[in-house]
């Protein structure tokens, strides 16, 4: 019998991130997957990032995760969406050789130290005091001190192609039962939702002179901190649209959707509706934008971007054909829907352990996400934590001001989802604080102290900040005469002149003036790099909203830092209604702040709460 300190079940983005966080934090760590071939597979899009999710793979990436490096050397595209937009919503988006990435991922994983892959199935955990101590699986029992489950779409998958559907976790990939029966039979509430994927076809067989060419940027920026540069052909992406025919093709077969004849009964992707969703839901309009994206560099298959569909292959040939671009396209892959079970998350505390089992962590998909990145980011929490929880460590919770992930998690835990969870930019109220470009100084200290940052990169971070730091001081300080040489220079930027001394910092506040613009007015103080000069073109610029947040980040904090003590005892409280006592003993918050969040609980419930803590505490009430 195999003894580990932590067992990681799958291999796929959240399996990744927690094996790497816990091996890497010194704990002796077994990742168990279906199949080793499969590690790191992109199941659906061929990307990583976009809105929302780019920062969450920038807060990893500073907190010491594996997805953003992985991205930059095995991506062929580079874009940041938003860019003509403000700091707080820009994202970064790249395109990625999907089969290079998995072998990627796969080396990384092989040559870690501490951790060791077994190809086997979890079937059942074995637990007793309420405690998990190993698992049972198809090739014996393994023993270890936590387990985290990131098994994805397969727990109890059921794919559908128009009428048709068979088990599966992944297409040609088998579902599991047994650990979804375990679950349930443990005593979890389950869900079940929806997801869906598009069609692969064949790059030689599509005609590009009638599409529009999406170009990647002129100059790619790396998703991680520690990428310096990137020097790559990038390969194109190309845009067409669905028409009024096709529209017609898909409401002539909606008795063959699983979708509308009633067979898929799980929760689908709201923010990633299937074509045939699409033609019911926004029935006036007239065309839908089709993304056609490589898969790789060296492959044939086109992944058709916003053509998710599990309409029967027949249809989905006529749908193809009707398109501008594609009528003589070939398909590699049909598009496939897949129902999964979940569990729901309001489960778990914000480590990811769940409440109901000691030294259990579940990340990913099964808690109600969708996308690789979300579930990047909660394997690596789950296993700092997994691994906090072995080497005697206090938790490691990221609350909703320091980071995405802190609202994902956050998002999940206390609010839950009745549908697939997507990260966007409008989940985060702090997002003028809390941006891509300033995940490093947010988290990299964090990262530094767990020990999954390494020093070098932690020392470049702390110049970055003495950077910013002697910025702001010589802009400050710095000034600029109204000479007719200045305002010439100024009425080329499109700027009022100046009529009076000012200084840099002044100057930078007009809209019109960048730091590249500035360091035409009047030489910069040398040694500061381009990425710190970035932040204090921020913080000039953002001053009195970046001020206002970070008043509204103190009230935040203040309920945050009010701990409600584990096995608090809600019912003999008075004042407050017994659904609300029951409400707060199930969801079993952290802290006030936790408990302010969780639906149906009032403003007057936690004011009593604090009143009672203070007495508790024998603090005088005010
Ligand atoms: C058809 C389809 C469509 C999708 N569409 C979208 C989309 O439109 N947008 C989007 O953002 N995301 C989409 N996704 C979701 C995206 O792929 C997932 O969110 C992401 O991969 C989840 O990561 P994960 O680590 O939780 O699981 P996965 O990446 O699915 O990895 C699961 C891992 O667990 C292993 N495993 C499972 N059960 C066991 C077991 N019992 N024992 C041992 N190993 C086990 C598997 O071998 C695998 O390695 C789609 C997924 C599918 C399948």
């Amino acid at each position: 019998m195999d003894n580990f300190e932590v067992m990681v079940i799958g291999a796929g983005h959240a399996g990744i991130e927690a094996s790497l966080a816990c091996a890497r934090l010194g704990v002796k760590t077994i990742m168990l997957t279906l199949d080793i071939n499969s590690i790191g597979r992109m199941s659906c899009n061929p990307a990583i990032g976009g809105v929302g999710k780019g920062q969450l793979v920038k807060d990893l990436d500073a907190l010491g995760g594996a997805m953003g490096v992985a991205a930059d050397a095995c991506a062929i595209q580079f874009r940041i969406l938003n860019s003509s937009r403000g700091a707080a919503v820009q994202s970064s988006r790249a395109q990625i050789d999907m089969r290079k990435y998995s072998r990627y991922m796969q080396k990384l994983l092989l040559h870690q130290k501490n951790l060791f892959i077994k190809e086997a199935q979890a079937y059942k955990l074995i637990v007793s005091d309420g405690k998990v101590s190993g698992v049972i699986t198809d090739k014996g029992v393994i023993r270890a001190g936590c387990v985290i489950i990131c098994p994805g779409t397969f727990l109890d998958g059921l794919i559908h192609v128009g009428l048709k559907h068979f088990s599966g976790g992944r297409i040609n990939e088998p579902a599991c039962l047994a650990l979804a029966d375990n679950l349930k039979e443990l005593g979890f509430s389950i869900l079940r939702f929806k997801t869906g994927t598009c069609p692969r076809l064949d790059k030689n067989t599509i005609s590009y002179s009638q599409l529009i060419r999406q170009d990647g940027d002129l100059i790619p920026k790396s998703f991680s901190f520690s990428t310096k540069n990137i020097k790559r052909k990038q390969v194109p992406c190309y845009i067409t649209y669905t028409n009024k025919k096709t529209h017609q093709i898909i409401r002539n077969n909606l008795n063959r959707s699983p979708l509308y004849s009633g067979i898929i009964k799980a929760t689908g992707v709201r923010y990633c509706p299937s074509i045939e969703d699409k033609i019911v839901k926004f029935a006036d309009k007239e065309r839908h934008q089709v993304f056609l994206e490589p898969e790789g560099e060296r492959v044939n298959d086109i992944y058709l971007n916003g053509v998710s569909t599990s309409l029967p292959e027949d249809v989905q040939l006529e749908i193809l054909h009707s398109i501008e671009g594609l009528e003589k396209a070939k398909v590699i892959r049909f598009g496939y829907g897949i129902e999964h079970l979940v569990v729901e998350p309001t489960q778990l505390y914000p480590t990811l352990e769940t409440k109901l089992i000691k030294n259990l962590y579940l990340a990913g998909q099964i808690n109600g996400t969708t996308g690789y990145e979300e579930a990047a980011a909660q394997g690596l929490i789950a296993g700092i934590n997994a691994a906090g929880r072995i080497n005697k460590k206090e938790p490691f919770i990221l609350d909703r001001t320091s980071s995405y992930i802190g609202v994902l998690i956050d998002d999940l835990t206390t609010k839950g989802t009745l549908e697939p969870y997507r990260m966007f930019t409008s989940r985060v109220e702090y997002r003028l604080i809390i941006r891509e470009d300033n995940a490093d100084l947010r988290l990299a200290k964090m990262g530094f102290d767990l020990g999954l940052v390494s020093k070098n990169d932690y020392q470049r971070t702390e110049k970055k900040i003495k950077g910013i730091k002697e910025g702001l001081v010589f802009l400050k300080n710095s000034r600029v005469k109204p000479t007719k040489s200045i305002n010439t220079k100024l009425a080329r930027l499109n700027c009022a002149p100046l009529k009076r001394v000012v200084s840099l910092e002044e100057l930078l506040k007009r809209p019109q003036i960048s730091i590249k613009d500035l360091s035409l007015l009047h030489k910069l103080k040398p040694g500061i790099s381009e990425s710190a000069w970035q932040q204090v073109a921020i913080g000039v610029k953002y001053a009195g909203f970046i001020q206002r947040q970070s008043r509204d980040v103190e009230r935040f904090k203040h309920l945050e830092k009010i701990r409600l003590p584990l096995g608090f005892d809600y019912s003999g409280l008075s004042g407050i209604s017994r659904e609300i006592r029951e409400k707060l003993a199930k969801f079993k918050p952290l802290n006030l702040g936790q408990a302010s969040r969780i639906s149906g609980i009032t403003p007057v419930a936690i004011s009593l709460l604090m009143v009672y803590l203070k007495k508790l505490k024998g603090e005088t009430v005010s």
